[in-house]
């Protein structure tokens, strides 16, 4: 895939004749920020405070920093949001933005309320090169004329959490999700960085279970992870072995299940009670049968786990259909049976696009009207 280049640690490198982005800078990245223009570390923590928390974009606005720090700030800075091109409104309450960045490109966000939190599902990517078989943002991508996928800067994730933070009452999103489209491992630096910033006390303050990364694998990726965050891990696991896993996730067969699962297990070793969510979308006839679900059960026994079974979320074109419901609880139950914590998640905002694996975005270069490459929530590992 085309990716942008990663985002170094000095906020200068990513200067290109436009102003640093606030929005995009981590503790790490706020010092070394302030480190550069003569000015002391500790002030990270009040710059944090007025963009994140505040949500103040004047500079002139934080009082507590010396007027020519303002000054400064405001010649080598600047706040910014992408624009929120439609808003969508599920019956079930889900909403769904479609955000246009400042390239052209877009992507989707997704809000999925619930009786005791609500989950933010955010894109890492526009588009994604991944080409999962039953993915509607893998199909759009591969449809799209111009065929661009790229990595979303730190501020175009932590400003999906903003423009829904603005639209949403207080306090109304505790968990985050990068489900959206992409492939989030794919942009590690940017997608770290905008996990910190939802777990610092002096940005978002979400605890590190309420934020989950899903990948559908990208094993180097993954150990690198394991030395940068510990938020939530969530893997789209969809079969129990590689003959089928191939089919459905082409990654696969560069990093197959004996590569990808000891590195899953990695992850979570020596931190505190923590087990993996896997994820596995229920496709009739293809992954859903008592074997499969036998197999699966086998192949993650040494590892603490979860199994979330989702529900295929059908989009135009797609060469799937849902298991039956019955189906899915047998399924469930063969694996509960065996001592595994097994959810099916709740099928949400597919009125609008907006469930896993409907999420399309429009692409630059794409005619016509976008629908998401979706992602989910109901009964989401977070939290
Ligand atoms: N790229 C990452 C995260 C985004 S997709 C990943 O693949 O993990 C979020 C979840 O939705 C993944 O588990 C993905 O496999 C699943 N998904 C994709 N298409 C789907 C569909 N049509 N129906 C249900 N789930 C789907
Ligand atoms: Fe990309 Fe995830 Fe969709 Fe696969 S399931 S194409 S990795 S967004």
């Amino acid at each position: 895939m085309r990716s942008v280049r990663a985002e170094g640690r000095n906020p200068f490198d990513r200067l290109s004749g436009s102003a640093v982005d606030l929005i995009g800078l981590d503790r790490a990245g706020m010092v070394s920020l302030l480190e550069s223009i003569g000015e002391k570390r500790f002030r990270a923590r009040q710059l944090l405070k007025w963009v994140h928390q505040r949500r103040i974009h004047d500079f002139q606005a934080m009082t507590d920093l010396a007027k020519p720090l303002r000054v400064r700030l405001s010649e080598l800075c600047r706040v910014d949001l992408p624009r929120v091109e439609a808003e969508e409104v599920s019956a079930d309450g889900t909403t769904k933005w479609l955000l246009r960045l400042a390239d052209g490109n877009a992507v989707e966000t997704v809000f999925i309320p619930e009786a005791k939190r609500g989950t933010l599902c955010v894109s890492s990517q526009a588009g994604c090169a991944m080409g999962c078989t039953f993915c509607a943002t893998a199909a759009a991508t591969t449809a799209a004329a111009a065929r661009v996928v790229r990595n979303l800067s730190t501020a175009e994730i932590a400003g999906q959490l903003h423009t829904a933070v603005q639209r949403l009452p207080e306090g109304a999103v505790t968990n985050i999700v990068f489900m959206g489209m992409g492939e989030p491992l794919l942009n590690l630096n940017a997608v770290v960085a905008a996990s910190r910033i939802f777990t610092d006390d002096d940005a978002f303050g979400l605890s590190k279970r309420r934020v989950t990364i899903s990948t559908s694998g990208v094993a180097p990726a993954l150990e690198r992870l394991r030395g940068l965050t510990d938020v939530s891990l969530a893997v789209s696991l969809h079969a129990p072995d590689n003959a089928l896993r191939d089919r459905l996730i082409p990654l696969n067969r560069k990093y197959p299940l004996e590569r990808l699962l000891p590195a899953c297990d990695a992850y979570i070793r020596d931190k505190h009670p923590r087990r993996i969510t896997w994820e596995y979308v229920m496709l009739d006839g293809v992954n859903d049968a008592d074997e499969q679900a036998r197999r699966l059960a086998k192949l993650l026994r040494n590892i603490p786990s979860k199994v979330n079974l989702i529900p295929f979320n059908p989009f135009p074109g797609a060469a799937f259909r849902c298991s039956p419901e019955s189906r899915i609880r047998r399924f469930a139950d063969i694996l509960a049976e065996r001592g595994l914590t097994t959810t099916v998640r709740s099928s949400r905002g597919g009125d609008i696009g907006g469930a896993c694996g409907q999420l399309v975005g429009r692409l630059q270069g794409e005619g016509g009207k976008g629908r998401c490459g979706e992602r989910d929530r109901g009964g989401i590992a977070a939290g």
